[in-house]
């Protein structure tokens, strides 16, 4: 039982798609792409930096 509740765990953690940062499911449906905070954050900046050179 408590083996099917770590999988379950598991299987609920996502990976951020640029750091491969574990976030939660949760996180994961938060942000953009599925990045974490931190990198939600760092490609919002490139974003707003590509807008400026436009
Ligand atoms: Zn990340």
């Amino acid at each position: 039982m408590a083996l099917q509740n770590m999988e379950r765990l598991v299987n609920k953690m996502k990976q951020c798609e640029y750091c491969g940062e574990e976030i939660s499911e949760e996180e994961y449906e938060d942000e953009r792409n599925g990045y974490c905070y931190e990198c939600t954050d760092d490609l919002m900046t490139e974003e707003e930096e590509d807008i400026w050179r436009l």
